[in-house]
């Protein structure tokens, strides 16, 4: 587990913009789980974090001076930005975002990158049908409470995990789950999982890994389907994790369990979030986020998600 020793901050005076460039002022900073695995020195689908450079990620910022013909003081933009206060960005790294159709941090979770994760994967993958059984782990952050209520909204039988007795109220009452466990207080997850889900799991979203997902696929059904989305539990882990081998159960339950990252659906961008906003317009989809104020308190936010700190996605305002 990664501690705020281990980030700095540092003050630099920034150039001049140039042509074809804007100054932008960070306004909402995306904090994410896989920013744990650019922390390793490892090859993988994003480069590490480089030692003594400012980490980046999704930031939403508020064009301050531009020499762009594409932006104009005032536009807000997103982009895959360095955590500054303040940053210089090439007309083509940043898109710019309508707050008139949402609010500006809503397209760094619903309507962005966590909403799509939990579109494909379950659509594209998932592929539930009405009055299957599909479980979701992760079940109250940003991607598992999107896939829980789009089953929700295909007619399935929806059951969620997560990690305290306020997520388990809120996804019951607020966000439709037909069920939710909590699996820091159940003694025996997949006697739980049994109960929860008498006629076996048809579609496992698995953002978690590690024992609660060994507990999820003893209950598997036949010809079930596991979009394979996150392993937070074992990002910390620093030894390769031993856990039942889970082939004997896939393979004679004619099981498909895919791997994905969301990068795999760029193509279809577009259809994703036209019908992620439309959810949200009709209110079939509903949101919650976790703000933290301040751009110092960085650090915290991305450490809070492995704590469990956050309800929705983790954002922080500048
Ligand atoms: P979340 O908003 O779900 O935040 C992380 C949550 O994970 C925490 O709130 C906590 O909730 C839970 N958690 C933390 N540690 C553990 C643990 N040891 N065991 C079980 N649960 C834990 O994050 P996201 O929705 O952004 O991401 C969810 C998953 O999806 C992550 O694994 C992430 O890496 C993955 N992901 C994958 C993408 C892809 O392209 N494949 C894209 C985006 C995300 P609780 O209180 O319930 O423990």
């Amino acid at each position: 587990m990664p501690s705020k020793d281990d980030f700095r901050m540092d003050e630099v005076e920034l150039p001049e913009i140039n042509t074809g460039e804007i100054l932008l002022k960070g306004m909402y900073y995306s904090v994410d789980p896989y920013m744990r695995g650019r922390m390793n020195d490892a090859k993988s689908y994003v480069a590490p974090f480089e030692i003594n450079k400012p980490i980046n990620g999704s930031v939403i910022g508020k064009v301050v001076e531009s020499k762009s013909g594409q932006f104009k003081p005032g536009d807000v933009v997103i982009g895959h930005f360095p955590w500054q206060k303040k940053f210089i960005a090439g007309e083509k790294e940043a898109r710019k975002i309508d707050t008139t159709l949402a609010p500006a941090s809503y397209y760094l979770g619903v309507l962005g990158m966590t909403g799509l994760t939990a579109y494909f994967g379950l659509m594209h993958i998932g592929k539930p049908k009405a009055g299957e059984t599909v479980v979701v782990s992760g079940a109250a952050g940003a991607v598992g409470i999107v896939v829980g209520q789009i089953a929700k909204i295909l007619g399935c039988h929806v059951v969620g995990i997560a990690g305290s007795e306020k997520k388990i109220k809120l996804l019951t009452s607020e966000f439709g789950f037909n069920e939710a466990l909590n699996y820091k207080t159940t003694p025996d997850m997949k006697k739980a999982i049994a109960e929860a889900c008498p006629n076996g799991v048809d579609v496992y979203f698995d953002n978690v890994g590690g024992e609660i997902s060994d507990a999820v696929i003893e209950n598997i059904a036949f010809h079930a389907r596991i979009p394979l989305c996150g392993q937070i539990s074992l990002y910390n882990s620093t030894e390769t994790p031993m856990g039942p081998r889970l082939q004997p159960m896939l393979l004679t339950r004619s099981v498909l369990m895919q791997g994905f990252i969301i990068g795999d659906f760029k193509d279809r961008f577009s259809e994703g979030i036209q019908q992620l906003a439309q959810w949200v317009k009709e209110g079939k989809l509903k949101t919650t986020e976790t703000i933290r104020q301040g751009f110092e308190n960085l650090p915290e936010a991305l450490l809070g998600l492995f704590k469990g700190e956050n309800t929705g996605k983790m954002i922080v305002e500048a």
